[in-house]
């Protein structure tokens, strides 16, 4: 038996396949390589994505929150201009500064007229403040003018009137025209303090704002109470007892109460300016002025009608309640001592015709007639008296409590 075999060199064969499958592994790994880098690749800018959304949402909340307070700055300003008094301010104020400034405590706090105190005009959320007065140096941001923040726990230059403040607080002074009229105090209890730059802006535009506005509104009350009020007495004018007695009047016969007026004239008092001089006179006139300034309640209205001519309203006072006043008066001004240069002017008498809603008339016209007739007789009568108006006013009856 014979074998045939035919025998083949597979080195070669071997190697190549050894070599492919090189390359094969190679190649994997390569493509493995690509995919893991090709994968992190895609991770990484899905995260990119997620980031740049997540930045484009905040910045759109960023911008929306802003646009909002922007909004209820604008809406607050409006509100400050429309004809508002100091204690309507105030309640705006302290109205807005929470919607404004959210998890912030705060107050507004003013300089007196005198400029030598702080006073406490406004507070939100339960502000801690150790005092309603403060010394008017008691504030670093008042004293320099600029925004005064202090981390919580530094004690290095606290503001005088944060004693006891736990937590940040930011000072902002509130001026106008350059003016300082006061300071703003905000309290951060919740973390630290690090303002964003829309919170820096936000608190100065607000302190802006409150400074000019706060400013018009004296300047407004001012000239209003120029427009009001007789300048020697203080005592409201002839022009305001007019306007307010229409005002009364109506109210009154709405409400069906009664309204009192009492017209009072000093007597002979044109002997005050012969023997003493004008000038004692005008003295006179204030010491009368401030006795009935004194003496009404808070709801009654005193002007100087003219001369030395006096007109009190006391709403809901009936007759009985008017005479006794006016007695009172009478009684008061005959105490007064009035000196000038040293010496002492004589007694002051007055006499006074009372009239009142309804019995002596039902507008204002009508009543100061009555009034003013009552204190004709009154004088009439020889003064230092009291009489009431009767009737529709034309006839007129001492009052019961007269007495020389
Ligand atoms: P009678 O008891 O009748 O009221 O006498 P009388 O002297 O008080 O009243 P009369 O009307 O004769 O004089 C009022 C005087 O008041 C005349 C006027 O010069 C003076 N007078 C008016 N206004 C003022 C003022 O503002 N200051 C001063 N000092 N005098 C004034
Ligand atoms: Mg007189
Ligand atoms: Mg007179």
């Amino acid at each position: 038996m014979k074998w045939f075999g035919t025998c083949t060199d597979i080195d070669d064969q071997k190697r190549n396949q050894q070599s492919l499958e090189e390359q094969v592994r190679q190649r994997t790994a390569a493509l493995v390589e690509a995919n893991a880098h090709l994968t992190e690749e895609m991770r990484e800018r899905e995260r990119a994505q997620r980031e740049m959304n997540l930045h484009t949402e905040n910045l759109v909340q960023e911008l929306t929150e802003r646009s909002r307070k922007g909004a209820l700055l604008a809406r607050m300003g409006e509100l400050l201009q429309s004809g508002t008094n100091l204690t309507e301010a105030f309640s705006i104020i302290t109205g807005f500064a929470p919607k404004l400034f959210t998890g912030w405590r705060g107050a507004i706090i003013l300089l007196n007229s005198s400029r030598n105190l702080l006073e406490v005009a406004g507070v939100w959320e339960d502000c801690q403040l150790s005092s309603m007065f403060f010394d008017p140096n008691s504030c670093w941001a008042l004293r320099t003018g600029r925004r005064y923040s202090v981390q919580a726990g530094d004690h290095s230059a606290p503001c005088a009137h944060a004693t006891g403040v736990i937590g940040s607080y930011v000072c902002m002074p509130v001026l106008a025209h350059g003016e300082a009229l006061g300071f703003i105090h905000f309290q951060i209890p919740e973390g630290k303090l690090e303002l964003s730059e829309s919170e820096i802006s936000l608190v100065g535009t607000f302190s802006e704002q409150i400074g000019l506005s706060i400013a018009n509104i004296r300047l407004r009350e001012a000239l209003r109470g120029q427009s009001i009020r007789d300048p020697l007495t203080g005592l409201f004018n002839r022009r305001y007892l007019e306007e307010t007695l229409d005002r009364e009047m109506h109210r009154v016969v709405r409400a069906k109460q009664p309204l009192g007026v009492l017209m009072l004239d000093l007597d002979h008092f044109k002997r005050f300016n012969d023997t003493f001089g004008h000038d004692a006179g005008d003295a006179v006139l204030q010491e009368a002025g401030s006795l009935f300034s004194k003496k009404i309640r808070a709801e009654d209205i005193a002007c100087r009608y003219g001369g030395e001519e006096f007109v009190l309203i006391l709403p809901n006072a009936d007759l009985a309640m008017m005479s006794a006043r006016a007695e009172e008066l009478r009684a008061e001004a005959k105490k007064l001592n009035v000196v000038r240069n040293g010496r002492l002017l004589g007694k002051i008498t007055i006499s006074v015709g009372v009239a009142a809603f309804p019995a002596h008339g039902s507008t204002p016209q009508e009543l100061l007639a009555a009034a003013d007739a009552a204190l004709y007789q009154a004088k009439s009568a020889g003064r230092d008296r009291v009489i009431v108006a009767k009737g529709d006013g034309t006839e007129a009856s001492e009052s019961t409590a007269a007495g020389r």
